[in-house]
């Protein structure tokens, strides 16, 4: 039986394996797909362990996404550009990290045929780091980003060539895409928090969580009051397992029936 699985620490609830067992299930691939929590301590050691034992597929959460790098044999481009890895795929004898959070952020945006021409990311974390990548990869002209540790948003922008914004002036743009990447609104202490003032939302725009438990987020809540755009976290988690789905087996998973899968498991 082939094995994949995610590491990362602390791991908590992941809903990868629900996604891809059922995507093996779907397939008759005799394969099972496990949560191995992993510190980082013990990250060589695993790695060690993957390549002795030949691993098919594994997925990577924080902490090691970029820890993980210098122990691969080649990146990808689209890790490169991230500069973060967050699946691992071989070709024949060749480890590859890929980042498939890219992909999880361009096509829920593609989907829905929406051209933003400016976007503002809120936050600076490794979720950020993708957004800013899928909206080049979208050929958005005018990108910033904004975060309450201002010096991690200016690394970002070093390394993107974008705009840095203030988090407090962050309300002065009006940008047609704003994508949030802090734990803002995600289920717990910051549940009723949004990183955007309700006020400042208009129909224009599009409005993309990438926080997916709760699925409806204030931030989106309030984006539909204002008759903006609205892209639920989920989309992206869905975009980014189905890519990984995708470079371990060749297979296209059907997304209705996964997508199904997923909100039955988070409603
Ligand atoms: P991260 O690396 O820890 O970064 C979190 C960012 O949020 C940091 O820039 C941090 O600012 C900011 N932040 C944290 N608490 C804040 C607060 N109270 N007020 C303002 N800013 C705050 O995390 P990440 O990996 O980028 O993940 C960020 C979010 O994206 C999480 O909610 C995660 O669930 C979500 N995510 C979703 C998917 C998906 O598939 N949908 C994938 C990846 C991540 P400082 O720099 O000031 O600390």
């Amino acid at each position: 039986m082939k094995q994949y699985g995610i590491i990362g620490h602390p791991l908590g609830h992941t809903m990868s394996p629900t996604l891809h067992n059922w995507g093996f299930k779907q397939h008759g691939i005799n394969a099972i797909y496990e949560a191995w929590p992993t510190s980082p301590e013990d990250l060589p050691a695993f790695m060690e362990q993957y390549r002795r034992e030949q691993v098919q597929g594994l997925s990577i959460t924080i902490p090691h996404k970029q820890a993980i790098i210098p122990m691969l044999d080649r990146l990808t481009n689209r890790a490169r550009a991230v500069g973060a890895v967050n699946t691992l795929f071989w070709e024949n004898e060749t480890l590859i990290g890929d980042n498939t959070d890219v992909a999880g952020v361009v096509n829920p945006i593609k989907s829905r045929n929406i051209a933003p021409e400016s976007a503002l990311i809120l936050g600076a974390g490794g979720a950020a780091r993708a957004a800013v990548a899928g909206c080049q990869e979208l050929g958005v002209l005018a990108i910033g980003i904004t975060n309450r540790t201002k010096s991690k948003a200016e690394t970002i922008a070093l390394d993107f060539g974008i705009e840095v914004v203030d988090w407090d002036l962050r309300h002065d743009l009006s940008p047609e895409l704003l994508i949030n990447s802090t734990p803002l609104g995600m289920s717990g202490d910051l549940e009723l928090l949004s990183p955007w003032n309700a006020t400042h939302l208009t129909e224009e725009m599009t409005i993309f969580d990438l926080v997916y438990n709760p699925l409806e987020t204030v931030f989106l809540e309030n984006g539909l009051q204002a008759g903006a755009t609205t892209i639920q976290g989920i989309e992206m988690f869905l975009s980014q397992g189905l890519e990984q789905f995708r470079l371990w087996t060749g297979i296209a998973l059907d997304s209705e029936g996964a997508r199904n899968l997923l909100l039955e498991k988070l409603t």
